[in-house]
């Protein structure tokens, strides 16, 4: 169930004033710009460090359930090295027969669709999502048996099926595609950008500020300091840093949260080639390939995508390298050449490296921090949070003002350290 729109009656903003808003945000209050450390004389209700997609659906729950919320982060919404910046993020229902993970995506996919609704720019394209399996299985069929239990539309399809609906790949070795019509890409950065410039029209606040590993020997945080040395107040923090949670809380968090390494390809088709658009063409995952290789259709004109799902080498959001490798990109050539043979001699059109932020079990770390009963640690999207954003906002919201109870298999003490 999704709730009312915030602007019922409000005449639609631009995406430029939207953007614009969030600019205007970033530079104040001046009183902020300290250069010596200064103890602001706002006490705001929340302040949520981190506007990547889980900060900003949890800054915009909690203003929206009237409490006075700063968001902050150090580098912008949706920036560039954040696990929220880039273009398309797969939404899909297929998830193994998880309770959880399918109910968040399909309740959130409403609220993509809300907030695609209250913008002029394209946040969600319905592609569908197509999920190739090597054989048939009692999971496969349990999950889809979750799906339309739920009311999801979804398909079973049979290899020769698929073959003469998507002549373009080439399904040697699948039996069995699982398709969902509904699903497709998110626009992640453009949609978070999107979604704060809500929260500031709506009276929420946005600075573009750095916060400091927090200290405090009480059993409640009452401060935090950042860029300039500014201490800000408030009643309650949400540290949702994604990659970066190691890093703020190396005690707390550590190892349980591992950064890793991830390669993003794109391939430019033909020229005239429109087999490969988001027309002809669904998302897709290939389960049966040993990397997990999955992609979008040429969406905006970008060019084919592909990457791994497999985790790549340990990776520092700060300071690792983000160009691609020759070895990466002859491997995922070899694989096109098996799947997608009309792509596999196609130029390379574009290119990312960024990072997943992965548990141990791949479940999502959520949960209070054990030494202040009034922060919260909130991450390890794991490849795979970007959909369940507007979900993870309400959930977060709900512990934070108590009224909602803990997933325990998202809490601290469900995450073993890696190795
Ligand atoms: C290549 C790739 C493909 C993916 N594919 C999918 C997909 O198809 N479907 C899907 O659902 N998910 C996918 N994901 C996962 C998803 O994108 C992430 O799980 C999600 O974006 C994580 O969001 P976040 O808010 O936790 O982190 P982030 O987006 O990284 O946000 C954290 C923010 O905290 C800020 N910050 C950090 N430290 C501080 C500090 N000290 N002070 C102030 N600010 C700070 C940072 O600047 C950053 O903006 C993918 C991820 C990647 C990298």
């Amino acid at each position: 169930m999704t709730d009312p729109d915030p602007f019922p009656n409000a005449a639609l903003p631009s995406r430029r004033q939207l953007l614009g808003a969030v600019a205007a945000a970033a530079l104040v209050p001046s009183s902020a710009k300290a250069r010596n450390r200064t103890v602001s004389r706002d006490r705001w209700d929340v302040i949520v460090v981190g506007a990547g997609v889980f900060g900003a659906w949890a800054a915009w729950n909690l203003q929206r359930r009237g409490k006075r919320v700063l968001l902050a982060d150090a580098w912008g919404v949706g920036h560039n090295r954040s696990s929220s910046g880039g273009e398309t993020r797969l939404i899909r229902t297929e998830y193994a027969g998880n309770a959880l993970y399918t109910r968040w995506a399909w309740e959130s996919l409403a609220e993509w669709h809300a907030l695609g609704r209250r913008h002029e720019a394209r946040l969600f394209h319905k592609t569908g999502a197509l999920y190739l399996y090597p054989q048939d299985s009692a999971q496969i069929d349990r999950s889809i048996a979750m799906q339309r239990a739920l009311g999801i539309p979804i398909d079973r399809l049979a290899a020769p099926h698929m073959a003469k609906r998507w002549p373009q790949i080439d399904f040697s070795g699948i039996a069995v595609g699982v398709m969902q019509p509904t699903m497709g890409a998110l626009m992640a950065r453009n949609s978070v950008q999107a979604l704060v410039g809500d929260f500031v029209k709506a009276g929420g606040s946005f600075r573009q500020f750095a916060i400091d590993p927090p200290r405090g020997s009480l059993s409640v945080l009452d401060t935090v300091t950042g860029t300039g040395g500014e201490a800000l107040r408030a009643e309650q923090f949400v540290f949702a840093c994604g990659p970066w949670l190691p890093k703020l809380f190396p005690d707390v968090v550590g190892s349980r949260i591992v950064p890793t390494r991830q390669d993003v390809f794109f391939f430019a088709p033909a020229p005239g080639d429109v087999r490969f658009d988001g027309a002809h063409l669904p998302a897709w995952v290939d389960v049966s390939s040993k990397d997990l290789h999955y992609g979008f259709p040429d969406i905006e004109a970008r060019g084919f995508k592909i990457a791994l799902d497999a985790h790549g080498p340990r990776f520092d959001p700060d300071g690792s390298d983000r160009r691609i490798t020759d070895q990466a990109l002859a491997d995922v050539r070899a694989y096109l050449a098996h799947r997608f043979p009309d792509l596999a001699r196609r130029p390379l059109a574009d290119s990312r490296v960024c990072q997943y932020e992965n548990t141990d079990n791949g479940h999502l770390l959520i949960d209070r921090h054990p030494a202040w009963a009034n922060a919260w640690i909130v991450g390890g999207g794991s490849g795979h949070g970007f959909k369940h954003g507007p979900a993870v906002g309400r959930y977060v919201a709900d512990l934070a003002l108590g009224t909602g109870a803990a997933v325990p298999d998202l809490m601290l003490a469900a995450h073993r350290p890696h190795g």
